[in-house]
């Protein structure tokens, strides 16, 4: 008798933030699966932090991984402390998880929620309707390269940027189905082929290869120093977006810029083979600056909840949290980012409020 649909979530809220608004998504996930019916959520919490690794050494405890892999995804919140290095802490957890799970797929949807504003002017919710695909596995962040006569006036140091034929192509299929599923058709590929001569000439090689499998998309070649401009200046005339690690990393946070807080956009790492479980997040970081002052946006975990929700089948589901998140921001209940003055918490009951009303 037991039709019931059910998946597993790890949850990581890591440093800064991160518990705050993990722990604001799984509330809404809870409040939103018992409203709806038709699937199960159970939740396993790892305290796995920047204040663990202080202790022990270790962001991921001996075995963590394969403990990891049991769940059907993963919602992380943000990691990085103020006095551990950048680079280790993101090593120490949010990589070490991308890597071992092959999540080369970077997803990151940007649009103007309802209620919410870009900072461009004459740009509405309309005019503004992206996703952003990265690859999340090799390019400019391979950690290839390195570094001869240190301290030396004539010190060396080389950031070697790998690109594979096969990493481009998983990427730059996975994107292709991504455009075919969005209603324009259209895919820009990204690069910088005009000063790059390998690398980027061959991400332009492959994808025109892949094109011709997806006779049905268009497809609009940039160079990325004009692409950030085009952004700018024309949003509509873009949908799906695919670029390199580098690139897209820029690209993604200009993109969450334009369509108005740092404290709204979510992102997923995807294993597109399925294999290995995906993880989801928030774009934001750990914010220090205002953790433990209950003023932190939920809003990106909501979105990265309902992304989540997607990934795993749940479709309905997710576009139904993305109507109750929206109608809450439309009704001005929103954070200090938005310009609002209410709290984590404040948003976090208007949100669950909404969705049992509907329901
Ligand atoms: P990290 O080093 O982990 O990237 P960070 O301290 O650089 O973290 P970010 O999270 O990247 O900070 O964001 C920069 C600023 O944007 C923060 O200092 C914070 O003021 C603001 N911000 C980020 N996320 C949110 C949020 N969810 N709600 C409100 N403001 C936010
Ligand atoms: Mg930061």
């Amino acid at each position: 008798m037991d039709s019931q649909r059910r998946y597993s979530i790890a949850a990581i809220g890591a440093d800064g933030i991160g518990p705050e608004v993990i722990s604001a998504g799984i509330a809404v996930l809870r409040t939103l699966a018992d409203a709806l019916g038709g699937f199960e959520l159970e939740f396993e919490e790892y305290d796995w932090s920047s204040e663990t690794y202080k202790k022990t050494g270790q962001y991921i405890p001996d075995g963590g991984l394969d403990e990891l892999r049991k769940h059907d995804a993963i919602f992380f919140g943000a990691v990085g402390a103020p006095d551990v290095p950048d680079h280790v802490s993101l090593w120490g957890l949010r990589l070490a998880i991308c890597q071992t799970f092959q999540q080369y797929a970077n997803v990151r949807p940007t649009r103007i929620l309802l209620g919410t504003q870009s900072p461009l002017r004459s740009c509405g919710p309309r005019d503004l309707d992206w996703v952003i695909v990265r690859e999340n596995s090799e390019g400019e962040y391979a950690g290839q390269g390195g570094r001869s006569h240190r301290g030396q006036a004539w010190e060396v140091a080389t950031e070697v940027a790998v690109f594979t034929r096969h990493g481009i192509a998983r990427l730059m299929r996975f994107g292709f189905e991504i455009a075919r599923q969005r209603p324009r058709k259209l895919l820009t590929v990204v690069t910088k082929s005009n000063a790059q001569r390998n690398g980027m000439v061959l991400w332009d090689e492959v994808a025109a290869d892949v094109a011709k499998d997806f006779p049905d998309v268009k497809v609009d070649k940039m160079l990325v120093d004009a692409m950030t401009a085009r952004m700018v200046l024309d949003p509509s005339s873009l949908d799906t977006i695919v670029a390199t690690n580098l690139h897209a990393d820029i690209l993604s946070d200009l993109a969450a810029a334009l369509a108005g807080s740092i404290g709204i956009a979510p992102t997923s790492n995807l294993d597109p083979t399925r294999r290995n479980p995906s993880m989801f997040e928030p774009i934001h970081g750990s914010a220090f600056d205002i953790t433990g002052k209950g003023i932190a946006n939920p809003v990106a975990t909501f979105w990265t909840a309902a992304e989540m929700l997607a990934w795993l089948g749940e479709e309905a589901a997710a576009a139904e949290l993305m109507i109750c998140v929206e109608s809450v921001c439309e009704a001005g209940i929103v954070t200090a980012d938005l310009g609002g003055t209410a709290t984590t918490a404040e948003v976090t009951e208007a949100v669950m409020a909404e969705i049992r009303r509907r329901h």
